[in-house]
């Protein structure tokens, strides 16, 4: 641990107000800012725009040497950069599209001490002459910004992500600060391995965004859907997101012509119509942009309304950062989603391109997507199940609360599942257990004698669909009984909760899944 002057970390409060002008940390961003002060390694998971920044930022300018933020994308380190130069600070980027003489400037001030932050891309970080120079200059610590890079479980991985620490390590002992906004704990444990911080202490602050709405509506005509809910929230803002530059240029037509300001935006526009576009919509020019996800990074309008997806999105990861633009106000903030099997399969479509694992992950990035939209247990629940936080009662606030899907109270279900995962060893995954329960063919349930336990078939005598045990293993996961085994992707094991349950057995609701071929859309609904 490093000496720190202990004026330093009492007097943060001050600093902060003296360069930042606030007078408050929000959440836990002192005892953030005092541990990578003390020199430990630190994990930051926060929702967007919670305040991770400020959480390197401050520490940067309280010490001595110059810190390096890592961050993957050159319009995220110009805001930065902006932003902090506004605030008198000095702060630069290193990349691709420097000039020589500001990559001569970026340097002399690093050297001479002036340069407290600089922002660099991996790519750039891996360049033999970016090292060397790195090497002279005295650094404080390594900022790792959208830390779930690293990780290939997650849903935005960047190979150069995994050779950081290996810069790191090269260029001196630094302390590390990794932030992301969104991590599964499976991609929380990938980033604290790949940076060999499995020591670090972690702040992970709560994901429930409880002013947001969420709501999934089967997707039949979804055009006349669409038309009818936005004309319903006339005058508010909203986002829209499509897959395609395609369909959001025709969705953005529909809506014009169907008397809505909306605006089109995708990567496939120019930058000037793009940055037009966008500030049309920052400005209440236009009510409701409708983009592919390149929209969004970045941007901060505090009230938009309603977040839309007009199409499946590719995982829940995406899905959540995409809802999490709607209600920065704390008000209204409604996310509604359209749901198509036929999405699934165009998405599934996409991957057959990638390589093996790319394709693994996407598939189950995909299967997470289509247990969310089915299940029928509180949305909120799910969610936060699937970013590692345990939620306790049912929200009260999504549409599986309040139009519920047939619930039934079972206990003899409850304990034949918890019983096939014990006496498997907790080393199968859902599939798995709901065969054995059905005693459908699966050739590892022969080879490892699964046909000869107690709990073989069982399933067969309380009910008879597959689907059905499948269903009842991710809500008991969701309720807390079964955990997911981060090491193994998709095993299932007994938690503690499930553990007490098979001495002491009581009624569980479990709740119907949708079956969205057979719901109606029911224009009262809006
Ligand atoms: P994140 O990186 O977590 O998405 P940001 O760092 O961009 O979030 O912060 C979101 C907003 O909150 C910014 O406008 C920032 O200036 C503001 N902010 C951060 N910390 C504080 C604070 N302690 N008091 C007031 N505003 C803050
Ligand atoms: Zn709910």
């Amino acid at each position: 641990v490093k000496k720190v002057d202990t004026v330093v970390l009492d007097t943060l409060k001050e600093r902060l107000k003296e360069i930042f002008g606030y007078s408050q940390f929000r959440g836990e961003q002192e005892v953030i800012i005092q541990n990578i002060l003390l020199g430990k390694n630190t994990f930051v998971i926060m929702p967007t725009g919670a305040g991770k920044s400020l959480c390197y930022q401050l520490p940067a300018l309280v010490s001595d040497g110059l810190t390096i933020v890592i961050s993957p994308l050159i319009a995220l380190m110009k805001n930065q950069v902006d932003q902090l130069t506004a605030f008198g600070i000095n702060a630069q980027f290193l990349n691709s599209t420097l000039t020589k003489a500001e990559m001569t400037r970026v340097k002399t001030d690093a050297l001479d001490g002036s340069l407290k932050l600089l922002y660099i891309a991996p790519e750039s970080l891996t360049k033999e002459d970016n090292l060397d120079f790195l090497k002279k200059v005295k650094i404080s610590f390594v900022a790792i910004d959208e830390a779930h890079c690293i990780s290939e479980w997650g849903h935005d991985f960047r190979p150069e992500y995994r050779r950081i620490y290996g810069i790191i390590e090269n260029i001196g002992n630094l302390p590390i600060i990794a932030l992301t906004a969104t991590a599964t704990p499976k991609v929380q444990q990938d980033i604290r391995k790949n940076l060999q911080m499995e020591e670090a202490e972690t702040f992970k602050s709560s994901f429930n965004r409880k002013n947001l709405y969420y709501e999934i509506r089967p997707k039949k005509d979804v055009k006349k859907q669409l038309i009818r809910y936005v004309r319903n929230n006339k005058g508010k803002s909203g986002i829209v997101y499509c897959l395609s530059r395609k369909t959001v240029e025709e969705v953005a037509e529909l809506l014009t012509v169907n008397d809505v300001r909306a605006l089109p935006y995708h990567a496939g526009l120019d930058s000037n119509t793009r940055m037009a576009n966008q500030d049309a919509f920052l400005n209440e020019e236009a009510d409701v942009i409708v983009a592919t996800i390149a929209f969004g990074m970045g941007i901060d309008k505090p009230d938009v309304r309603f977040v839309i997806h007009y199409d499946v999105p590719k995982s829940l990861e995406g899905y959540y950062q995409e809802t999490g633009r709607a209600g920065r106000d704390g008000l209204e903030g409604n996310c509604l989603m359209f749901y198509s099997y036929e999405d699934i399969q165009k998405l599934e479509k996409f991957n057959k391109d990638k390589t093996v694992t790319e394709r693994d992950n996407a598939r189950h990035l995909l299967n997470e997507m289509v247990a969310y939209s089915t299940l029928g247990v509180c949305r909120r629940r799910q969610l936060l199940s699937y970013f590692g936080e345990y939620f306790e009662k049912d929200c009260g606030f999504c549409d599986n609360c309040i139009k519920p899907t047939e619930k039934t109270k079972v206990q003899d279900d409850v304990i034949l599942v918890l019983k096939a995962v014990q006496l498997t060893e907790q080393r199968f995954d859902a599939d798995h257990i709901a065969d054995l329960l059905t005693a459908t063919e699966n050739q590892y349930v022969k080879s490892y004698e699964h046909d000869q336990l107690e709990v073989y078939g069982k399933g067969l005598e309380l009910n008879e669909s597959r689907d059905y045990w499948v269903s009842a293993i991710r809500q008991l996961v969701i309720f807390n009984y079964l955990e997911k085994d981060i090491e193994n992707y998709g095993v299932i094991k007994l938690g503690e909760k499930g553990a007490n349950y098979l001495n002491d057995p009581y009624p569980v609701t479990l709740h119907k899944d949708h079956n969205f071929d057979e719901e109606e859309v029911k224009p009262e609904d809006d």
